[in-house]
């Protein structure tokens, strides 16, 4: 019961943290999955300068999985699929900063040609301090069932993607912490629960701060690439903090059977009541928030999701220029039922 009480007092702010997530730092890659080398320098200098605590992402995690108080402003840094470039143009700079991260590696794709990564750069940045993680072995679809498949080996195919990438990185370097990253940030609840079996703690690319009411098998991260990754921006989302809710896990899917899809927001009991969120829907339109409770809230779309991956994203001032920010993604498939190709 003291645990209890002694929760509701700290958690509301102080038990979160912000995870980056990068993919190519350079110039001459895909825009919508880059951020430019004078970008990613600014985004780290901008935590140097403003005081932030970059740790390690296998510290982050064990202080949500203990409820243990970090400070304010605690950060860490994650790549997805270990791109050469990163060595290149972000670890130089890391390195200078004397701050952590972690790679997501998909590791049928290390040193298949010179974009990527080679185990040796991969010990060697470990051997550096760096975590390196699991984000399958082909980067596939995962929820992209074959034709040729039914439910039962669909989802062993699932798993054999983590267990077969686990193999190669227990094979390549020296233990590492069981955290997995989803391909393109897709999942629903099967795919999470095979996460879960496996052992894993789960990352998905839904933007938001983490925090007690974040699923573990499902932790936010702010992806930052083409647009998004101006500092101005930057400076919002790294010092924003866990809109303080109760867990709820939704998948992503259900805007698939219901292109206007409702997001429920039930937020934790409060002495002094929160403002009513604020919510942006995928074309940047304002939501409607309809509030049933003073703590449970509608969000509904006036228009449909479109046809791929979407979000909501709902924030809320948490003083000082902050905000609180939760977001949901949505994946929907054509009409047809079948998938859409990829940008
Ligand atoms: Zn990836």
């Amino acid at each position: 019961m003291f645990r209890i009480a002694l929760l509701l007092l700290i958690s509301l702010d102080s038990l979160g943290a912000v995870i980056l997530q990068y993919h190519h730092v350079a110039e001459d890659t895909p825009p919508i999955t880059s951020i430019t080398p004078t970008d990613f320098a600014a985004h780290m200098d901008y935590l140097q300068s403003a005081s932030f605590n970059v740790i390690g992402l296998p510290e982050l995690v064990d202080a949500l999985q203990s409820d243990r108080v970090l400070p304010d402003k605690t950060v860490a840094i994650t790549f997805d699929d270990a791109y050469q470039n990163i060595l290149i143009n972000a670890v130089p700079v890391l390195v200078r900063h004397g701050f952590p991260y972690a790679v997501f590696v998909a590791t049928d794709q290390v040193g298949s040609s010179s974009a990527f990564l080679t185990w040796d750069q991969l010990r060697h940045m470990q051997q550096g301090g760096a975590t390196i993680a699991n984000h399958t072995a082909s980067h596939p679809h995962l929820l992209r069932q074959d034709e040729s498949e039914d439910e039962a080996s669909w989802l062993a195919r699932v798993a054999s993607e983590i267990t077969r990438a686990a193999e190669a990185i227990d094979s390549q370097l020296a233990p590492a912490p069981r955290f997995f990253a989803y391909p393109y940030g897709e999942y629903d609840g099967r795919i999470i629960e095979i996460v879960e079996r496996l052992g894993y703690i789960g990352f998905g690319q839904q933007s938001g701060a983490a925090g007690p009411s974040s699923d573990l098998r499902l932790l936010p991260r702010f992806p930052f690439a083409g647009r998004y990754s101006g500092l101005e921006d930057f400076k919002v989302k790294v010092a924003t903090k866990p809109m303080p809710l109760v867990r709820n896990t939704i998948s992503p899917l259900e805007s698939d059977t219901d292109p206007l899809p409702i997001l429920t927001l039930t937020f934790q009991m409060a002495e002094t009541p929160y403002s009513t969120p604020t919510c942006y829907g995928p074309n940047g339109d304002l939501l409607d928030i309809e509030i049933h409770a003073p703590h449970f809230y509608l969000v509904k779309p006036q228009s449909p999701v479109p046809v791929g991956r979407s979000r909501y994203n709902c924030t809320m001032p948490a003083g000082d220029g902050r905000f609180y920010w939760f977001s949901q993604m949505w994946i929907r498939r054509n009409p047809d039922g079948s998938w859409y190709p990829e940008p």
